[in-house]
């Protein structure tokens, strides 16, 4: 079937095109989508693409850092600014994939990809949206829930807080082919200490439902609590509670649910 390519010079007009036509689909670095056609998708019949070259920006000086959708897995591990991300960009594919695939198609990946979204969610990021009728913030945990919703509007960039200290941050994918391979599961915690405390936790899961999800029992395990065995016990007994995990051929929704606080405990105790 002939695909009509329609390249727009803004992101409006892209976002425009995009959702007048259901079997338009908007493409970013195309690791998945070209995928798709190249298989006989036959849903799509536009590509839609837009040359912005905001879309491309990294601010990253400032404690907040936003990253323009386009940009790719291998421009981040080249940004010095964002070495908090570099272990999620990382994880992502091999050299090729992380050449093309974007941080913006990555919000739409399903699983088991969606590593770096992962990381996103445990960062509170935002999601700058451009819709056909104008352009909008969405905090990045409602921008997953509605995902279906959002295939007519084109994501412009993420933003989210720069963590205040290296350990702070923390991520861990687990695969079975290393260095590559698609998620068991995936774990990022934010796990900012005050005053001997965590003060605003928050732990995201990849591959333990259809999106990334917040694993909020155990955030509530450990806020206004000592990082510490007790507390991360606590959070990693917890960690599976509202979730839905993935059934497939990586590991089966039992597996992942054993795995899951085995290695929430870990990165949260700072083991390999
Ligand atoms: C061999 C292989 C290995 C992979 N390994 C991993 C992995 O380890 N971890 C992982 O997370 N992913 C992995 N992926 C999946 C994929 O490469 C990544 O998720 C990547 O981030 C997708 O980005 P993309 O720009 O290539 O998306 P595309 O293929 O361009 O698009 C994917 C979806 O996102 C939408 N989209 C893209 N950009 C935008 C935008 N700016 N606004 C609105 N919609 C948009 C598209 O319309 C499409 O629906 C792998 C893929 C392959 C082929």
């Amino acid at each position: 079937m002939p695909i009509t390519v329609k390249t727009f010079a803004s992101t409006g007009e892209a976002a425009t095109a995009l959702s007048s036509d259901r079997a338009a689909r908007y493409l970013g670095g195309g690791t998945l989508v070209m995928r798709a056609l190249n298989e006989g998708d036959i849903s799509i019949s536009t590509i839609v693409r837009a040359s912005d070259h905001a879309l491309r920006r990294i601010e990253a000086a400032g404690p907040r850092v936003t990253i323009g959708a386009a940009v790719t897995f291998a421009t981040i591990l080249a940004e010095r600014e964002l070495a908090f991300l570099h272990a999620a960009a990382r994880s992502i594919g091999g050299p090729a994939v992380r050449n093309m695939g974007t941080v913006g198609g990555n919000l739409f990946a399903p699983n088991p990809f969606g590593d770096f979204t992962v990381a996103l969610l445990a960062l509170d990021a935002t999601v700058a949206l451009q819709g056909g009728f104008g352009a909008r913030d969405v905090p990045i945990e409602e921008f997953l829930q509605g995902r279906e919703r959002q295939a007519g509007s084109v994501v412009i960039s993420i933003s989210c807080q720069r963590p205040t200290s290296t350990e702070a941050f923390r991520y861990r994918k687990v695969t079975r082919i290393k260095p590559k391979g698609g998620s068991v599961i995936t774990v990022a915690a934010h796990v900012p200490i005050s005053s001997g405390r965590v003060v605003g936790a928050r732990v995201a899961l990849g591959s333990m439902a259809p999106t990334p999800i917040r694993a909020r029992a155990a955030e509530r395990a450990l806020e206004g609590r000592p990082l510490d065995s007790s507390s991360i016990a606590a959070a990693a007994s917890a960690v599976t509670e509202g979730t839905s995990p993935v059934d497939d051929a990586l590991g089966s929704a039992w597996y992942r649910r054993e795995l899951a606080g085995v290695h929430l405990r870990r990165l949260l105790s700072g083991q390999e």
